[in-house]
């Protein structure tokens, strides 16, 4: 599948700057339920990928998932950098040959499964994986305005960890501490998903 270069370009940089943007948010969501580090690890991560920004817009589209999740699994660290890696690489390896829905929605579930995987872990647990699953089925349903909704979906669903008590990662040492407060990775993944439907409908 081939973009646009400077749509590529626009997509991988405002996903980048996002997060980066969000750095302190992070930090204090992961300071409040795990270890503070989050904001710092993913701002390290998608530094490198907007230092390799030339090489990643002009790659055709799997290469460039496929070396933006390397960098992330190399720079980011901790529980959340092979998880993340995981999910570009497996999205950019199941990217289909033409843009279309039906295909990204399957590739995007490849790239679910590969993070559940590695991470040992499903829905409800408190972690990105409650945002990747509902984006998932909004990309999956087909009969709604898919732009509008992605986002408001990502957003809701990190909003939705605030009361789950967490299972996976270092949040679960906390137990019933956890409850209460935003997964800090639920976070991010719903600012990346933001950020792209930003730059596809004309925001960024
Ligand atoms: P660490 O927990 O090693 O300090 P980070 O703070 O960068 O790493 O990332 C924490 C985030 O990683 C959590 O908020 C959660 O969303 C995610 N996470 C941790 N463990 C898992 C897991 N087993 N499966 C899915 N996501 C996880
Ligand atoms: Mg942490």
């Amino acid at each position: 599948m081939q973009l646009d270069a400077d749509l590529q370009r626009r997509l991988i940089k405002a996903v980048a700057e996002r997060v980066i943007v969000h750095t302190d948010e992070l930090v204090a969501l992961d300071r409040a339920i795990g270890d503070g580090d989050h904001g710092l690890n993913m701002k390290r991560g998608f530094a490198a990928v907007l230092a390799d920004l030339d090489k990643f817009s002009v790659m055709p589209l799997d290469e460039s998932l496929k070396g933006m999740g390397m960098a992330l699994v190399m720079k980011v660290g901790g529980a959340s950098g092979p998880l993340y890696g995981s999910l570009f690489m497996a999205l950019g390896k199941a990217l289909p040959a033409q843009a279309h829905r039906a295909g990204l929605a399957k590739a995007f579930a490849a790239a679910v499964d590969a993070v559940k995987a590695r991470g040992k872990s499903d829905v409800g647990q408190k972690t990105m994986i409650d945002v990747l699953v509902p984006v998932l089925a909004v990309l999956q349903d087909t009969a709604g305005d898919l732009p509008a909704r992605l986002c408001a979906a990502a957003q809701e669903a990190a909003t939705a960890t605030i009361p789950v008590r967490a299972q996976r990662g270092r949040a679960s040492f906390l137990g019933e501490r956890s409850i209460g407060h935003m997964d800090p990775g639920a976070r991010s993944a719903s600012l990346m998903v933001c950020a792209v439907m930003d730059v596809m409908e004309g925001r960024a």
